[in-house]
């Protein structure tokens, strides 16, 4: 069967958009109630020679909805059951913040593959700089994206596949 690779990170840091990049088409997004939106959680990506399902965490419906970390835990702990590969997404723009390290220190401590992956670099040469911060989470080398340009994600998924 198809490796999964589940999406893991913070409120708004681009985990739906670099689901709907990935999977290819525009996701339709269900209204059950007025205003209320259910995102698709599950796609099938295929990259070069490579399939594999994506799960989109923040997506999921948790029994914790109000405090981030907690959340954060939980999305942390059904990737780690769930994921081959945990794609860690960051946000350049927001910088590191407290519970980036406490899903860091989950994620190493499951010795489950981890890709770093620090989304809305839409500049390279601009947002660079801002990238080598990424490193002090301990989990290995940051691979810059632009979830919503489409830029970097070849490299992204070239080390997300060498973990299958
Ligand atoms: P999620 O809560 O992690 O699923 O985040 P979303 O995918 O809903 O994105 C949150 C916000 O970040 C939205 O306004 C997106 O348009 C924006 N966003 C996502 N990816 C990028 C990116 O690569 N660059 C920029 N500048 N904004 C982005
Ligand atoms: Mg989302």
């Amino acid at each position: 069967s198809r490796p999964i690779v589940a999406i893991v990170g913070r409120p708004n840091v681009g985990k739906s958009t670099l689901f709907n990049s990935l999977a290819g088409e525009k996701i339709s997004i269900v209204k059950d109630y007025p205003g209320v939106t259910r995102d698709r959680i599950y796609a099938d990506v295929t990259w070069l020679n490579y399939q594999f399902t994506m799960i989109d965490t923040g997506g999921i419906e948790m029994d914790t909805k109000d405090i981030m970390l907690s959340h954060m835990r939980q999305q942390a702990e059904i990737a780690i059951e769930t994921a081959d590969v945990i794609m860690f997404l960051v946000d350049v723009k927001q910088g590191l913040v407290d519970a980036d390290f406490k899903v860091a220190d989950m994620l190493r401590k499951s010795h489950k593959p981890v890709v770093l992956v620090v989304n809305k670099v839409d500049n390279f040469e601009k947002y660079m700089p801002d990238v080598y911060e990424f490193y002090n989470l301990g989990i290995g080398d940051p691979y810059p994206i632009s979830a919503s340009s489409k830029i970097g994600l070849g490299d992204m998924l070239d080390e997300v596949t060498s973990h299958f």
